[in-house]
């Protein structure tokens, strides 16, 4: 339920269909990604062939999704969108693969979370466009192969390093998206705003900004929230005041971080005197599990600066104490 997380609520999905941009010049931020593939889009287009597998990966809510929509609609084509989980069984890729119209983009979320059976279907589909089939068992076996149109697979993965080596080298385009700086959200939120409807003053759009730990889905959400304290306790304005009072109220501090950040770095700092401290330590000492710190709260804080990996566990830097206004141990 954390304000701050990257990933989306099942309510936020309709919210965040509304605020899509559609084309390469509407989406923010990401430049030298979004300047790659708009060459790659134009020279495939130019041929007349499909765009080659594309590989996006980066935290989550840095618009992943978003930006997988925007290819298929630079490249003029249909985009169809699954995800690794939801592809239980090689019959059921192969009945999406087989369905495509020629040129189509097919979205994978959570790529890395294919079956390593499934992923084998995937190999001949996304090199020579066909599906080996083995039909009846034993000595009775054999393989057929279809044709498949043409199509562009675009994988999402928030775990790169989970990708594996035969997957990924059978994307030609492999893209990391980065965390957005502040002018980028800022200019998000404002948009968002405008597509809401919603009054607000730059001032206010970049307090929002700065506490969305570098992540457009969490800038939304955060606006959100602000504009109803707005509505509710002042004029509708989404003014630098209004932001300040309703993020306190939210619990969201100056650099975006909340209660469990809190918990994390005070543990580290005051069990452990800073550390190093390994993961598994650390996840026992506050009941969380390692690898929800290790995929979901840490990679914000190793962002920032807050967090470093050492070989011998995590350490919490000099910028921490700054933070809680506490003296660094010397
Ligand atoms: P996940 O994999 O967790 O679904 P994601 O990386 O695919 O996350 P998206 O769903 O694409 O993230 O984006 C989240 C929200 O942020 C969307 O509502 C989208 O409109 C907005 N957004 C993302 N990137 C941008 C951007 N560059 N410019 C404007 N809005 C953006």
């Amino acid at each position: 339920d954390r304000i701050v997380s990257g990933e989306a609520d099942e309510q936020e999905i309709s919210f965040e269909m509304s605020l899509r941009p559609q084309t390469l010049a509407q989406y923010i931020g990401q430049e030298k990604v979004k300047h790659n593939l708009a060459v790659f889009i134009q020279a495939a287009k130019q041929r007349h062939e499909t765009l080659d597998h594309v590989l996006l990966y980066g935290p989550p809510g840095l618009g992943k999704t978003t930006l997988a929509m925007v290819i298929a609609n630079e490249m003029g084509v249909k985009i169809r969108t699954t995800s690794g989980p939801a592809i239980e069984r090689p019959g059921d890729l192969a009945a999406v693969l087989t369905s495509l119209e020629p040129g189509e983009v097919l979205f994978i979320d959570e790529i890395h979370r294919l079956p390593k059976a499934i992923e084998e279907v995937l190999y001949p589909a996304m090199e020579d466009y066909c599906l080996d089939i083995v039909i009846g068992k034993g000595t009775g076996a054999r393989s057929i192969r279809l044709d498949l149109p043409p199509f562009t697979l675009i994988g999402a993965t928030t775990r790169a390093g989970s990708v594996s080596a035969p997957l990924r080298d059978r994307f030609g385009v492999i893209s990391r998206l980065e965390y957005y700086d502040e002018n980028q959200l800022a200019e998000i939120v404002l948009r968002t705003a405008d597509i809401l409807q919603t009054e607000i003053e730059p001032e206010g759009a970049r307090e929002i900004a700065r506490r969305s730990r570098g992540t457009p889905r969490i800038a939304n959400r955060l606006l959100r929230r602000v504009r109803d304290f707005a509505q509710v306790k002042g004029d509708g304005k989404v003014t630098l005041e209004v932001a300040n009072y309703a993020l306190e109220l939210l619990q969201v501090d100056k650099l975006g971080l909340d209660h469990i950040d809190h918990k994390l770095l005070k543990g580290i700092i005051e069990r452990f005197k800073g550390g190093p401290v390994g993961l598994d330590t650390i996840a026992a000492s506050i009941g969380e599990e390692a690898e929800t710190i290790e995929d979901v709260y840490e990679p914000y804080l190793l962002q920032i600066g807050f967090l470093q990996r050492t070989p011998r566990g995590r350490v919490a830097t000099p910028l921490v104490y700054e933070h809680f206004q506490m003296e660094v141990p010397k």
